[in-house]
């Protein structure tokens, strides 16, 4: 059975090794068992049901909340040459029919449904004279309440276990978070199940987060780095949204507003030229989230903050997903924090409101963070590590320290002298000797710490509140808009008996700082012969009427553009590349390769 499995990985899908834990998942399904799969975003969940779908008889059923997604993971199964088919709103009755038709007559591998369709009695019906390989539930965690993202409908899919107990049933999801599991598991009754944790790393992914200031001139000075990358922002409202992408396009960027106030036409249209890759930037709300499944997106950037640790992991993720290196930016400001604690407290449930201030803190001390981001991320997941990633802003550039003890005794001090009434900003413009009616309304001008910090900028005093707060030193009353007052830890600093070291703020994205990034996914040497290819595969994959990364990955063509296959057997041994894409694809391909391309011209005709 094993050779069996490891022959079909490479025959069809053109991979030679199993990603843990694929082989062991793989083998349990194939042998009848649930299995329980939590797997971050890109670590390649689809083949543990795929490979059984084809390994088991009957048809597989996938239910998935993402209609839109269907007709890519269908295409690209086609593609590989296993016989799929989706069921949805999106098909007309005729082609409804005719996959009804397939499934009664064997005909099909796996079918991927929408949940509401999949329970109403009559598909029931029908799945019940069918042989059924296995039902794999994607998005698993849509079932809980817990969850992020709860479906109604998804709670229905409890019923599965009861209604056909000898078919397997994999439930996935990319959920880190152990209460969300655990429910998972109760709602659909598969307490038997194998459950199998891979870790939540993104090896692949490069965080970084800039303090905010001037954020589209930030922003544009990363972009104008990553010629040709696909790439998110993401943006707190749908103004903001509209704003950034109106200026990018006009600094001349292919870049486009996506956002839930948008007809879905247009929505639509945004998704499919950024999948097809005729869209390189897409701005948008956090609603550009479920339906990307783009696998060469390079970066994710987070122009305002997110308001929890687990959206931002979950935003960052979709960076990535191939595996290439990737980038996750954050830009952060304390007016952001402002701004999303305002916004939960507009909620009138005090328990929500406690919970997501909570979340919030989690954030805002990542972005304050000073040490690795990695790992201050993977501890929020409960994944310790013991070492820096080395592949963060904070391992490859770790902040200068200085005594700040001067600064801090003056900041301290200046919060206790405002009664430990105020806010950051107003403490800080104190410090510098603002001169506004306010603070002469407050008298505050006659304060003895007035003006004592006017050799340093308010951005430099933000940062340093910033860390004040993040050690301990003043406590920030989330309740009362954000007023600061001071700890107990701040008595011995204010009495000069102890230092306080903090980092040195970074400055915004230097020029320098292109030259200083990871190397992106292709070296110069390469470049000239995975841009062919990639031409290559836009020209295919628009004749066939499917988003490049159907035909091949970029990892598949970068392998190429490395490897330099001369023939068919060693095209077959690059990453990706099955036996059916082999005889579709194979002579394009090397072809170009080889530099005998002059003019090639693909005639989809010339398609197996
Ligand atoms: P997920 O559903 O977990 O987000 P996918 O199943 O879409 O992830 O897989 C992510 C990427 O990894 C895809 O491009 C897929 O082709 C690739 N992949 C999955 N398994 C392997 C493997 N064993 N070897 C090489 N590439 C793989
Ligand atoms: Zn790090």
């Amino acid at each position: 059975m094993i050779t069996t499995i490891h022959h079909t990985l490479k025959t069809v899908f053109g991979f030679h090794r199993f990603r843990a834990p694929q082989q062991e998942v793989i083998e349990r399904v194939v042998a009848g068992e649930d299995v329980f799969l939590v797997m971050p975003t890109g670590g390649g969940k689809s083949l543990c049901y795929q490979i059984p779908a084809l390994h088991r008889d009957g048809v597989a059923i996938v239910v998935s909340p993402l209609i839109a997604l269907m007709k890519d993971q269908v295409d690209a199964l086609q593609d590989n040459g296993v016989r799929a088919a989706c069921l949805n709103s999106s098909l007309t009755s005729d082609e409804a029919r005719q996959v009804f038709r397939q499934m009664r007559n064997n005909e099909l591998d796996l079918l991927y449904v929408a949940p509401e369709r999949l329970l109403l009695p009559d598909f029931l019906e029908t799945l019940s004279t069918l042989q059924l390989a296995l039902f794999a539930i994607d998005e698993a965690h849509c079932i809980s309440q817990w969850g992020h993202d709860f479906r109604p409908d998804y709670v229905k899919l409890g019923q599965l276990r009861s209604a056909f107990p000898h078919v397997p049933i994999v439930a996935m999801t990319a959920t880190a978070d152990p209460e969300t599991r655990k429910d998972i598991v109760s709602q659909l009754g598969i307490g038997q199940a194998t459950v199998f944790v891979a870790g939540f790393d993104r090896p692949n992914i490069t965080y970084t987060v800039l303090p905010k200031h001037k954020p589209f001139v930030q922003l544009a000075g990363f972009l104008k780095g990553r010629n040709d990358e696909a790439g998110i922002i993401y943006a707190l409202s749908r103004k903001r949204v509209e704003q950034i992408a109106g200026q990018l396009t006009q600094a001349g960027f292919s870049a486009a507003a996506y956002h839930a106030g948008l007809s879905d036409k247009e929505r639509s249209r945004v998704q499919n030229a950024f999948r097809r890759d005729d869209l390189r930037i897409v701005v948008a709300t956090v609603a550009f989230g479920m339906g990307i499944d783009k696998p060469n997106v390079r970066f994710v950037v987070h122009y305002d903050m997110p308001k929890s640790v687990e959206s931002y992991y979950q935003e960052t993720g979709r960076a990535g997903r191939d595996g290439l290196p990737s980038e996750a930016l954050m830009l952060f400001g304390m007016g952001d924090v402002m701004t999303a604690r305002s916004l939960i407290e507009n909620s009138d449930n005090a328990e929500r409101v406690r919970i997501e201030i909570q979340k919030l803190n989690a954030m805002v001390a990542y972005g304050e963070a000073l040490t690795c981001r990695r790992r201050a991320l993977l501890s929020y997941f409960g994944d310790q590590r013991d070492h820096d990633c080395d592949n963060c802003d904070i391992c490859t550039d770790p902040p200068q320290r200085f005594d700040a003890s001067k600064q801090a005794q003056k900041a301290l001090s200046c919060v206790f002298r405002v009664g430990e009434r105020f806010g950051v900003r107003h403490v800080i413009e104190v410090l510098r000797g603002a001169k506004s009616q306010r603070i002469s309304d407050l008298r505050h001008h006659e304060l003895s710490t007035y003006g004592i910090g006017a050799d340093q900028s308010a951005l430099e005093w933000e940062n340093i509140f910033r860390q004040l707060i993040h050690l301990g030193y003043l406590v920030q009353d989330f309740t009362r808009y954000g007023v600061l007052g001071l700890s107990p830890a701040a008595r011995p600093v204010l009495k000069g008996e102890t230092e306080v070291i903090l980092g040195l703020p970074r400055a915004a994205i230097k020029p320098e700082a292109k030259a200083k990034r990871r190397g992106g996914a292709v070296d110069a040497l390469h470049q000239g012969l995975f841009d062919r290819l990639r031409t290559l595969r836009k020209q295919v994959a628009d004749a066939a009427n499917v988003p490049p990364f159907v035909v091949f990955s970029d990892a598949t063509l970068l392998e190429m553009a490395l490897s330099r296959p001369r023939d068919e057997r060693e095209l077959l041994a690059v990453t990706g590349v099955g036996e059916h894409k082999m005889r579709k694809y194979g002579a394009a391909f090397l072809s170009v390769v080889s530099g005998q391309d002059a003019g090639f011209d693909w005639k989809p005709d010339k398609a197996a």
